[in-house]
């Protein structure tokens, strides 16, 4: 019998599951709800449109011609609630739909903090859609030359303000936090980003709130008020001080959620048997993560769409996170966090080392090792080596007295005992290493 296959979002996550689903089953009925009134695009690159280097027909990923092909139902709609025991979606729209297999897929959005003036004229909340991107792009073109404020300085809120920046508003940041780029950030990285924003031309408040918006007599934003009772002035505001699984519609549903996300086994399902969820708005309780988490990344979107996806057809295929990933861009700054890249000071078991960069103020590399493997990187600036760092990372290897050459455009990880160690048994493997070792 033909199955009825929905998935909520039309995301990267919810789109690669649709595509994965119909991988597994040519005859099934498939159907994605868009929530959105844009066709799939990449959410990630917004910012290289918001600066110029792109257009919206180049984000876009998938036009009404590539479901047709995909033979996948797309209904412009929103899931207001759903009910697991009737395997019944009910719309916003009010249609109601019966599902055989479901998949959860709705990301996250900004939260909104409890700021008055936060309604007024030239303020917006969070930087994550495309609608927010065309906004940003209309005040950006409005206001050249004027004040803007960015309330919040983690990934998203760096991004935002590079971006008003290169559109030539004058740019203040105002970060609650310790430091710049935070949960990613450690001292020196902050310090580097907050020398690289000043530089640029932007400014900073480091460790105050916004406590207020201020409007003028028309309902539009004239400034931002801080915790530290100043007044900066703003024709324009973005607020970006987090995400949060997009999960309202499902309380009282029975689907049980987990710090706020939807909680899920090592398979991806949820706590009903024919209900997976994939991306942004999962907890994963067999993360191999470390520090951060939920890890909300497009590449883990895009690999739990299509295990929950294999999983929904009767697959039995694990979920492994693998090792902890994270690129992108903090400010104009690009960067990379691999495993245990930020350890914790008071973690003896891991030694931190950093790396020259050759005179670079705007560069930072710095690697974990914990019993003579690699265990974590941290490269901001610039991006050196990372395919041989993840490479010696997720191998496993031996780099006990190579700690100072990973970094080393010479150093050759064939160096290292990597195939034996990799292939090897227990016993073996201390029998290579004495080798090894007695090579010098
Ligand atoms: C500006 C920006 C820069 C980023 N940069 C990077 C980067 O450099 N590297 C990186 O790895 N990641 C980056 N990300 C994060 C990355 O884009 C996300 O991790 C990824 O898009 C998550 O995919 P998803 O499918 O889980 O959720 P989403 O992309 O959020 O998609 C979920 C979809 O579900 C819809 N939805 C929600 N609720 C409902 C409902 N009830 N009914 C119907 N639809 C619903 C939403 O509207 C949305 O369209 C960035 C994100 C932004 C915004």
């Amino acid at each position: 019998m033909q199955k009825h296959y929905f998935i909520i979002g039309a995301g990267v996550a919810g789109i690669t599951a649709a595509e994965q689903l119909r991988r597994g089953d040519a005859e099934a009925s498939i159907t994605v709800i868009n929530g959105e009134d844009y066709p799939f695009y990449r959410r990630l690159s917004l910012s290289t449109y918001l600066q110029g280097q792109t257009t919206l027909e180049a984000l876009t990923v998938k036009q009404p011609e590539d479901y047709e092909a995909l033979n996948v139902t797309v209904l412009q709609d929103r899931v207001a609630q759903i009910k697991p025991n009737e395997n019944t979606l009910v719309m916003a729209s009010g249609e109601t739909h019966n599902y055989d297999g479901l998949i959860i897929a709705t990301g996250g959005s900004a939260i909104k903090p409890p700021i008055p003036g936060i309604d007024l004229n030239g303020v917006r909340l969070g930087y994550w859609d495309m609608k927010d991107t065309l906004w940003y792009e209309e005040i950006a073109k409005a206001n050249n030359g004027n004040d803007a404020v960015v309330i919040g300085g983690g990934v998203l809120g760096l991004e935002l303000a590079d971006c008003f920046n290169q559109a030539g508003l004058k740019v203040t940041i105002v970060q609650l936090g310790a430091t710049l780029g935070e949960p990613l950030t450690d001292e020196v990285s902050g310090e580097i980003l907050l020398n690289r924003v000043k530089e640029s031309g932007a400014e900073c408040r480091i460790g105050v709130m916004a406590k207020e918006i201020l409007g003028d007599e028309n309902g539009n934003v004239r400034a931002v008020v801080t915790s530290a009772g100043e007044e900066i002035p703003a024709k324009a505001v973005g607020i970006c001080i987090g995400i949060r699984p997009n999960v309202a519609f499902l309380q009282d549903s029975g689907i049980e959620l987990v710090n706020g996300c939807i909680g899920v086994d090592g398979y991806l399902k949820t706590n009903f048997d024919n209900i997976f969820a994939a991306g942004d708005c999962t907890w994963v309780s067999s993360g191999n993560m470390v520090g951060y988490r939920p890890n909300r990344t497009w590449q883990v979107a895009t690999n739990q769409g299509t295990i929950a996806a294999m999983n929904l057809q009767g697959m039995q295929h694990p979920y492994d996170e693998g090792l902890f990933y994270n690129a992108g861009v903090l400010y104009d700054l690009p960067y990379t966090m691999l495993g245990n890249f930020n350890p914790d000071p008071n973690d003896e078991s891991c030694q931190v080392h950093t790396y020259d960069t050759a005179g670079d103020p705007f560069a930072h590399f710095k690697l974990t090792v914990s019993e003579g493997r690699l265990v974590g990187a941290m490269l901001l600036g610039r991006q050196r080596r990372t395919n041989i760092l993840r490479k010696i990372m997720e191998g496993n290897f031996i780099i006990t007295g190579h700690e100072h050459e990973l970094m080393d455009k010479k150093f050759k990880p064939k160096d290292l005992p990597v195939a034996d160690i990799q292939t090897a048994g227990d016993a073996d493997v201390e029998a290579k290493l004495a080798a090894y070792a007695s090579k010098g």
